[in-house]
């Protein structure tokens, strides 16, 4: 299915209904359910959750959560035909809400024969932020090796993103509470892109397009 026709099947329902379908207990999140470019959402600011949080932006979080866990499955993602992905915003839903759903997985570990052996912590972060926002930034930039990718963004758009190299993200967890987190590495990386999504800015917006693998000054590569 091609993301104009997911924006045809989207676009006559309003966001109350689009997040209905996506929080039923026997729905989880899919492929068709990410919008592509060209869906307003993407480029719109998205407002903020209101606290206590409502059963159903509890529950959107849990989906979008499921939804990475799924996609980071190779069965089940394989079965569901879905992209891998670390991060999830909810205006990539077609929706207009500051949620995030962030799953970076721990790498194996080597043990002494030089196996691969499953991490003792699997997910270096595993997190849905409400509200989330980035209150300091380092002034040194940084982008990752080999680009970036994304789930409303079917081709490879390739250059480095440029994003601030470390960053302060302030959020509510789900349970009302508010969580300052320094960041960086992959992490802030793939928080930077989530928050972007929920201010309508596109990874792509980053890349110098006369020069895309140019390290400016300073500029971090992350493996
Ligand atoms: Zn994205």
């Amino acid at each position: 299915m091609t993301g104009n026709e997911v924006n045809e099947k989207l676009a006559p329902l309003t966001k109350d209904q689009i997040q209905e379908n996506l929080i039923k207990p026997s729905h989880q999140i899919d492929m068709d359910d990410i919008v592509r470019e060209g869906f307003p959402t993407l480029r719109e600011v998205a407002d903020e959750v209101a606290f206590p949080l409502s059963k159903e932006d509890l529950i959107l979080g849990e989906k979008m959560m499921e939804f990475l866990r799924n996609s980071q499955d190779p069965v089940i993602a394989d079965k569901m035909g879905l992209r891998g992905g670390v991060g999830l915003a909810g205006n990539q839903l077609g929706l207009l809400k500051k949620v995030i759903a962030v799953l970076i997985p721990n790498e194996p570990e080597i043990d002494e024969a030089g196996n691969e052996i499953l991490p003792t912590e699997p997910f270096k972060m595993q997190e849905v932020l409400y509200n989330a926002k980035i209150v300091s930034h380092s002034v040194q930039d940084a982008a990752l090796e080999t680009g970036e990718g994304c789930l409303s963004v079917d081709e490879e758009i390739p250059g480095f993103v440029v994003r601030h190299a470390r960053v302060t993200v302030e959020y509510y967890n789900k349970e009302g509470e508010k969580k300052k987190i320094r960041l960086k590495n992959f992490e802030s990386m793939c928080v930077q892109h989530e928050i972007d999504h929920t201010n309508g800015i596109m990874f792509y917006d980053h890349i110098d397009l006369k020069e895309p693998w140019a390290i400016k000054d300073g500029m971090l590569v992350i493996q």
